[in-house]
C-alpha cells in the first residue's frame, strides 16, 4: 500500500504503518492535550492506542500464520487508523481452511483477554468489563476490555469482518461457494440495515459502521461472482495469439524496433518454440540505459518467469501475476509457446463479458475489483 512505512518483519511478513495512522496518533495527542493540558495525559493516550494496535498486529498475525499453515502467504500487514489489514495472497480454497484462518484472528484477542484477566487476578486487581475510561482507570483492565470488544466486533457475521468469513465458510460446507457468499452478503446487509436503524436513534457511529458493512458485503459478492466467473474460463480463450517473440542472440535494437512499431510491452524470448525468458519493458529500459542498444536480449531478459498453460483456468493464472509481480505471462502448451496472457487483455476480456452480460440483462455491476484483492482480511 502506498504511503506505508515498514516497521518490522515477523515470519517473513512485512509489518507496515500507513501515514494516516500517525495522523490518528497526532489527533489523540492533540485531543488529550486540549482536554487535560498535561503532557503525561497526552502521552498516556497515545501509548494506550499504540498498545491496542499492538494487539491488532497480533490478531493479524493470527490470520497470517494460520494461512501460512495452509500454504497461503501474506504479502503485508498494514496498520490503518480503522484497524489492521492482512493482505493474504488469496484465501484458501477449502471452506474449513477459510474458517480456521478467519477464526484465528479473534482467537488471538480471546487469548490476550484471558491472559490479562489472569494477570489482573494474580496481582490483586479487579477485572471489570463494564469499566472503561479513556483516561485513568486500570491500564490492564482497559486493555482487556478493548480485546473483548475486538472479539465481539470482529465476530459480527458480516463482511468485511472476520465473522462474515466464518459465516460464509460454514455456509460453503453446505452449498456452492458463490451461493454461500451471496447468502452471507445478504445477511451482512441485513445487519447493516439494523445498525443504521439503531444508529439513527442512538449512536451516529453505528451509521458509519453500517456503511462500512454494507460496502463490504457488496464488494465480497462482486468478487466471489467474478472468481467463479473467471474460474471457468480457459487461458486459451483470453490469451493474445498475435505477438512478437525475440531470439536470445538478437540485439536490443530489435526489441526497440518491435516496441516502437507495435503494442507490446513484454516480449517472450524463445529458442525454437521453447520459452527461455521474457524481456520486459522495464528490463529493456534498464539495459539500454546501461549498455546501449547493442547489448543482447539474453543478457537483459528475465529467466525466472512463470509460464501458464493454455488449458489452465484463468483464475489460477491471475494469482501468478501477483505472486511474480509481472504484467504478462508466456502461455505454452505441450512445451510450445502458443500465446501471451497480459493483464490488459484480461481486463479487456472482463469488460467485454460484463457488457455482454448486461446486454443479456443478467450482467453484474461495473467496477468489479481485480480478484487479487479477494482474500484481504480486515481487522
Ligand atoms: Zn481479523
Amino acid at each position: 500500500m502506498r504511503w506505508s512505512w515498514k516497521i518490522g518483519e515477523i515470519a517473513g511478513i512485512g509489518i507496515y504503518i500507513h501515514a494516516t495512522f500517525w495522523l490518528l496518533i497526532a489527533f489523540i495527542l492533540f485531543e488529550d492535550w486540549s482536554q487535560h493540558h498535561s503532557v503525561s495525559a497526552a502521552v498516556y493516550g497515545a501509548v494506550f492506542v499504540m498498545v491496542i494496535f499492538g494487539c491488532i498486529v497480533l490478531h493479524e498475525l493470527g490470520h497470517a500464520l494460520t494461512a501460512l499453515h495452509y500454504g497461503v502467504k501474506t504479502r503485508a500487514i498494514t496498520l490503518l487508523p480503522i484497524g489492521g489489514l492482512a493482505s493474504l495472497e488469496r484465501m484458501p480454497d477449502q471452506p474449513l481452511e477459510e474458517l480456521w484462518v478467519a477464526l484465528a484472528g479473534p482467537a488471538v484477542n480471546v487469548v490476550i483477554a484471558i491472559a490479562l484477566y489472569g494477570v489482573l487476578l494474580a496481582t490483586g486487581g479487579r477485572a471489570n468489563l463494564a469499566e472503561f475510561r479513556w483516561q485513568g482507570g486500570n491500564f490492564l483492565n482497559k486493555l482487556m476490555v478493548v480485546n473483548v470488544w475486538l472479539v465481539l466486533f470482529n465476530m459480527i457475521p458480516a463482511f468485511p469482518m472476520d465473522g462474515g468469513r466464518v459465516l460464509r465458510a460454514l455456509l460453503a460446507t453446505k452449498m456452492e461457494f458463490t451461493q454461500a457468499t451471496h447468502v452471507a452478503a445478504r445477511i451482512g446487509q441485513g445487519i447493516a440495515y439494523l445498525f443504521a436503524l439503531v444508529g439513527l436513534f442512538t449512536d451516529p457511529f453505528l451509521l458509519f459502521i453500517a456503511l462500512f458493512v454494507w460496502m463490504g458485503a457488496e464488494q465480497e459478492a462482486a468478487m466471489a461472482h467474478m472468481h467463479t466467473w473467471v474460474g471457468s474460463v480457459p487461458v486459451s480463450q483470453v490469451m493474445v495469439t498475435n505477438f512478437h517473440a525475440l531470439q536470445p542472440d538478437e540485439p536490443l535494437s530489435e526489441a526497440v524496433q518491435q516496441t516502437l512499431s507495435g503494442w507490446q510491452y513484454d516480449f517472450p524470448v524463445v529458442f525454437g518454440h521453447h520459452v527461455l525468458g521474457v524481456l520486459t519493458r522495464d528490463d529493456m529500459m534498464k539495459a539500454l540505459a546501461q549498455g546501449g542498444a547493442g547489448g543482447l536480449v539474453r543478457d537483459a531478459m528475465r529467466r525466472d518467469v512463470p509460464i501458464a498453460d493454455s488449458y489452465d483456468m484463468l483464475a489460477k493464472t491471475l494469482s501468478m501475476f501477483h505472486e511474480h509481480h509481472c504484467r504478462s505471462l508466456p502461455v505454452e502448451h505441450d512445451g510450445r509457446l502458443v500465446g501471451m496472457l497480459t493483464m490488459d487483455n484480461v481486463g479487456e476480456y472482463l469488460a467485454i463479458q460484463s457488457a455482454l452480460g448486461r446486454a443479456k440483462g443478467k450482467g453484474k455491476k461495473d467496477g468489479l475489483q481485480p480478484p487479487a484483492a479477494r482474500g484481504e482480511t480486515m481487522l
